[in-house]
């Protein structure tokens, strides 16, 4: 494009002197004109645009017709700012102008350009224009990455300082600003210096160890911890992390030093750390005393271990001088009358009721000795036995007998006095055990139990299950115990009772016990009584039993019992009248005979002992089958059961008479008669 013929007077100089010079140098600067990246307009001293290059047609082309000639207020119709202002201070003032204006280009964009008025000093103006449209984007996003920047630096719960490359604080949030009572610290060293820093060791460090310096020489620091002096001269635990800040080229223009306060955290730290090894220090000293006590546990046991071996050793041959003492007291009670009937006997040989008589007390008589003699064994037999597995008893069964065989003697044990007879036995609870050993075993209980109660009481008996074991109690309503007999009643011969007790009873219930697999509980009140327990595996076989069952109801028969022996007959009625019969007692033939004959039908069973004053049993029984066929007809005897014995009767029985077999024959159950 030609230059238009305006050209300003300082260049008709240089057309002077080299005309062909002068269009070549005129068209170098029309192209350097034209490839200018700004849009340049040249206004004559008229104000009239006199030149503009492409930029300047770009920037406002769509308006603008190709030979317009407007005036500089006119040269830009498509800003969106008036420009009168800048072009007056140019031309009338000769004042430099620059501004930046929005455009609406093409399209309805907008356009930022920076347009600069410069005055033309021969006259004119001349205004060029730079497009900053990015810049300005540029400009706007960075001042809103400083806004957020900036915001966050107030916010976050740190102190943030960032520091030039001399060292010198440039910038501050409030928390940091806060610090040492706000006095306004301008440097690293001026911060060193307050906050006096140290490292968790207690070493102070010197200012071009701070971390801010270490940034400044390009160094990252990381969460390092420095307990550092605060202005009312309480100390603080700080972690600091430092970042040195490069330039764009990568050049070191300063450091950012973040500082974050734990002390609570590090104070927790501590605390617990102490905690910790008080916990570790306490743990030793209980350790330690603790296996000093074991040790001294393990000592004393062992002590009291030989203690209670001497102690046991002395108490068996203690016990042993007892035992000899008692077992020669009872043989010569025993003795006394088998010498005396034996005498007796050989003077009145001829005479059978006397003889029977004399040799009936030496049967008591060696019974006691055997029983004395057996109590013995059982003393000296103290290893427990292994139990056959088929050997079993029903607890109730052998418990009921127990009662049964005491009961006669229950009034004369204590004294005189209603012993009053609760009882509650659930039937079916089979033990593995020897029936003799545990009826032992309650007769002694039973006979405690009624020697605690003198002048009468309350006895019960009780056989239940309970988890899978079979329990019976002998409770009495007697004196009950004082701790230290309680204490010692298990001992062999320990007995309160004087010459009336051996002392044995409990020991040898325990054996039974402990043989049995069991074990054994007393629980006593004095002056309220006292409960003795054994407890009892259940054997394999009762488990489906265990479930109680109803009691078995038996028919009451009307039994005439002829007997002799006040012992005997007493025994008899109370076995019979606890299973619900009725019975009458006589102690003799004739008087047996006078009842059935006075209401032959007030009977159901006739049961007679053999050897009667006034005949023999087995004589009653054969006349009163043939009489009253329809009464059953039992004989009792002491001696061998033979066929003659039992010719005459329904059924016999043999003395001591086994409860269980008597009921069983009264009741009738064995042939199915049916009574009444
Ligand atoms: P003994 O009956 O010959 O004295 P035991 O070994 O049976 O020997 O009992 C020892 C002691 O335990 C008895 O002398 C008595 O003091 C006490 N004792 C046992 N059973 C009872 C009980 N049911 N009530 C009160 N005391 C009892
Ligand atoms: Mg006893």
């Amino acid at each position: 494009m030609a230059l238009p013929r305006t050209t300003p007077g300082s260049m008709d100089a240089v057309l002077d002197t080299d005309e062909s010079a002068a269009v070549a140098a005129a068209e170098r600067l029309e192209g350097i004109f034209e490839a200018l990246p700004l849009a340049v307009a040249e206004f004559g001293p008229a104000l009239l645009l006199a030149r503009a290059n492409a930029r300047y047609r770009a920037l406002v082309g769509a308006f603008v017709p190709r030979q317009w000639r407007p005036t500089a207020y006119d040269a830009f119709p498509n800003a969106l700012a008036d420009l009168s202002e800048e072009i007056d201070a140019a031309v009338e003032r000769a004042q430099s102008r620059t501004r930046r204006v929005a455009f609406r280009a093409a399209g309805g964009t907008l356009q930022m350009v920076e347009l600069t008025f410069v005055p033309i000093p021969s006259g004119g103006l001349l205004i060029v224009g730079t497009e900053v449209t990015e810049l300005e984007a540029l400009r706007q996003a960075l001042a809103r990455s400083v806004a957020q920047l900036e915001a966050i630096f107030d916010v976050i719960p740190e102190a943030v300082r960032v520091f030039d490359a001399q060292g010198a604080v440039v910038r501050r949030n409030p928390l940091a600003a806060g610090e040492h009572a706000g006095v306004p610290i301008e440097s690293l060293r001026e911060l060193w210096r307050l906050d006096l820093p140290r490292r968790s060791d207690g070493a102070s460090i010197f200012v071009h160890e701070h971390p801010a310096a270490r940034a400044l020489r390009g160094d990252t620091v990381r969460g390092e911890t420095l307990v550092v002096r605060r202005a009312d001269g309480d100390e603080k635990v700080v972690e600091v992390s430092a970042a040195p800040l490069p330039d764009a080229a990568g050049a070191l223009v300063g450091a950012v030093v973040v500082e974050r306060d734990v002390t609570e955290r590090a104070r927790l730290a501590t605390r617990l750390a102490a905690e910790v090894q008080r916990a570790n220090e306490l743990y030793a000293v209980v350790s330690t005393e603790a296996e000093r006590l074991e040790a001294q546990v393990r000592e004393r046991t062992a002590e009291v271990a030989r203690l209670e071996e001497t102690r046991a050793r002395e108490r068996r041959l203690a016990a042993v001088g007892q035992l000899a003492a008692g077992v020669m007291h009872d043989v010569n009670n025993a003795l006394n009358p088998i010498v005396a009937a034996a005498h007796l006997l050989q003077l009145h040989a001829d005479k059978p009721e006397k003889v029977r008589d004399y040799a009936q007390r030496i049967a008591r008589a060696a019974e006691t000795g055997a029983a004395t003699a057996s109590r013995v064994g059982r003393f000296l037999r103290m290893d427990p036995h292994t139990l056959s597995p088929d050997a079993t008893l029903d607890l109730a069964q052998v418990t009921d007998e127990v009662i049964a065989i005491t009961r006669p003697i229950w009034a004369e044990r204590v004294g005189g006095g209603v012993v009053r007879l609760q009882r509650l036995l659930v039937p079916g609870l089979v033990i593995n055990g020897l029936a003799g050993e545990i009826r032992e075993a309650l007769l002694n209980l039973v006979q405690n139990a009624l020697d605690a109660m003198r002048g009468g009481g309350t006895l019960t008996v009780v056989v239940r299950a309970e988890g899978g074991e079979a329990i019976v109690e002998v409770r009495d309503s007697g004196t009950g115990m004082t701790p230290e007999v309680r204490e010692r009643a298990l001992e062999p011969f320990f007995t309160t009772k004087g010459a009336n007790g051996t002392g044995l009873g409990l020991s040898e219930v325990y054996g039974v016990v402990r043989r049995h697999q069991g074990r054994m509980e007393i629980d006593s009140t004095l002056g309220a009584g006292t409960t003795v327990r054994l407890v009892f595996p259940l054997s394999a076989a009762s488990a489906a039993s265990v479930a109680p069952r109803a009691p078995q109801v038996t028919t009451p028969r009307r039994v005439l019992v002829v007997e002799d022996n006040a012992d005997g007959r007493e025994l008899l009625r109370a076995v019979l009248e606890e299973e619900g019969h009725q019975v009458t007692d006589v102690a003799t033939i004739a008087a047996a005979e006078g009842m059935l004959a006075r209401v032959p039908h007030a009977y159901d069973v006739v049961l007679t002992d053999v050897g009667l004053p006034d005949g023999s049993g087995t004589d009653l029984a054969a006349r009163v089958r043939s009489r009253y066929p329809a009464l059953r007809v039992g004989v009792i005897t002491g001696w061998e059961l033979t066929p003659d014995t039992l010719a005459d009767a329904h059924f016999a029985l043999r003395k001591p008479v086994d409860a269980i077999a008597l009921l069983h024959h009264v009741a009738g159950r064995s042939n199915g008669d049916a009574g009444d």
